[in-house]
């Protein structure tokens, strides 16, 4: 029982350190939490390898156990905070440098023995089991947090709406994918019976759960607010890890509109089709906000162009805090906005829009000047259509409607309760 207190109490600890370095990167910089991140592997395959303790289930090793699997739910929650671009240079980092401290050592041992001095005792044998366990456990990391990061995203599609769940899934597939690999290396260097395999997996398995839930703890009280990245195809994914995705560079495009915030037009065009079929596929309704300022053009003569500007990031903040997590909103030409709300039915996703609506028409009142306004039509997946074109179509026209009936309305489709339109 204490021993399995003493792994957990690591376990907090080490994922407390780690999160709180992680949290405080808008002041301290990403570098510290990289450079803790490095660190941490000093020791550990050296831990991993020699200091055992028993538990009832087997051989535990605490620089597997607590050591490896956090480094791992460390690097799923910086990737599902920051993303892909940002994750992969940790995950380049630990490979490229211990490769680099296996060269070097590889290079001394090869060079001849170490002088002999008095009172000192080197283990070289044991130097020469390290490198070689670097070697496999080095490249073992890489796969693994590449696996961990596209098996998280993957399980997205069936636990959309339990990141924690996700989470400790992935992490357990991995972790029992990297016990089984890291421990036959382990084995035929070192000799560590085999009795340590099935105890290990045991508690990288309660590991798997314990920084999960740290995991699920951390990211509802400390970064609440923030909406997890829009999904994205695994394969682009999968080359923007290995860094071989470069056509957003070479074009330019960035995810983020720079005046707003909102998700570019760009990103609409990846990310629409995907977020339609995954619903389609898990026979889940989607539904589509078309949203347009009304009398633009009035506010940007009456009041300039520059206030015209803060209108509209005023009117993303607003439109923003007032979808769920899961929802995306996109910068889809000057002053219209799409909102794609995955799960939300056209009742629902009515009730939504109206709530933006009111919103936006009372953040902007008693300012003195006559208050912007939105317009919006809504579409709905399947029922009204599983093509992107035609639910793009369909809310336009209703927005369009909305406009034509006087503006700062809803407008969605016929089988919505109320003929479909809402008025102020
Ligand atoms: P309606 O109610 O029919 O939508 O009237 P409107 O004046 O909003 O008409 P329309 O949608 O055609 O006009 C959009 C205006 O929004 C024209 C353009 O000058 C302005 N606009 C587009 N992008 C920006 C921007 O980034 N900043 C500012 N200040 N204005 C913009
Ligand atoms: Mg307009
Ligand atoms: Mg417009």
């Amino acid at each position: 029982m204490s021993g399995i207190l003493l792994l957990l109490t690591q376990s907090v600890v080490y994922f407390i350190v780690m999160a709180a370095l992680f949290r405080c990167r808008a002041v301290l910089g990403l570098g510290a939490f990289f450079c803790a991140l490095g660190v941490m592997h000093f020791l550990e395959t050296y831990l991993a390898a020699v200091f055992f303790i028993e538990l009832p289930f087997g051989l535990i090793s605490p620089g597997s156990t607590v050591l490896f699997s956090g480094k791992l739910a460390i690097i799923l929650l910086f990737y599902i905070r920051e993303d892909a671009e940002a994750v992969r240079q940790p995950i380049y980092g630990l490979l490229m440098g211990n490769f680099l401290m296996v060269t070097l050592v590889a290079m001394l041992r090869l060079s001849g023995p170490p002088v002999a001095l008095p009172g000192y005792n080197p283990d070289l044998a044991l130097i020469d089991q390290m490198g070689l366990l670097m070697v496999w456990g080095t490249t073992l990391l890489f796969i693994d947090a590449i696996a961990l990061i596209l098996i998280y995203e993957r399980l997205r599609g069936l636990l959309a709406r339990s990141l924690v769940v996700r989470a400790w899934l992935s992490l357990a597939i991995i972790l029992s994918f990297d016990q089984v690999a890291f421990f036959v290396g382990l084995h035929w260097v070192t000799g560590t019976p085999w009795s340590a395999l099935f105890g290990g997996w045991i508690a990288k398995m309660g590991a798997a759960v314990v920084y999960a839930a740290c995991l699920g703890v951390y990211l509802a009280v400390f970064e609440k607010k923030a909406e997890e990245s829009a999904p994205e195809p695994l394969a682009d994914i999968f080359h923007k890890l290995t860094y071989r995705h470069k056509y957003e560079v070479l074009l330019g495009a960035t995810s983020r509109d720079a005046l707003t915030g909102a998700w570019t037009r760009e990103r609409f065009t990846a990310l629409a089709p995907t977020m339609l079929a995954q619903a389609i596929d898990s026979g889940r309704p989607c539904s589509l906000l078309m949203i347009d300022a009304d009398h633009f053009k009035q506010i940007n003569d009456s009041q300039g162009h520059i206030a015209g500007d803060a209108v509209l990031r005023r009117m993303v903040e607003t439109i923003r805090a007032h979808i769920r997590g899961d929802d995306r909103i996109f910068r889809y030409g000057g002053e219209e906005f799409v909102v794609l709300a995955p799960d939300l039915g056209a009742a629902a996703a009515t009730m939504a829009a109206e709530r933006i609506r009111k919103a936006v028409a009372t953040e902007f009142a008693g300012d003195g000047v006559p208050a912007p306004t939105i317009s919006v039509g809504v579409a709905t997946a399947p029922d009204e259509g599983t093509g992107l074109e035609g639910l793009l179509r369909l809310a336009d026209s209703r927005l369009y409607e909305a406009k034509r009936l006087g503006r700062n309305r809803v407008v969605a489709g016929p089988a919505v309760a109320g003929g479909g339109q809402t008025m102020p």
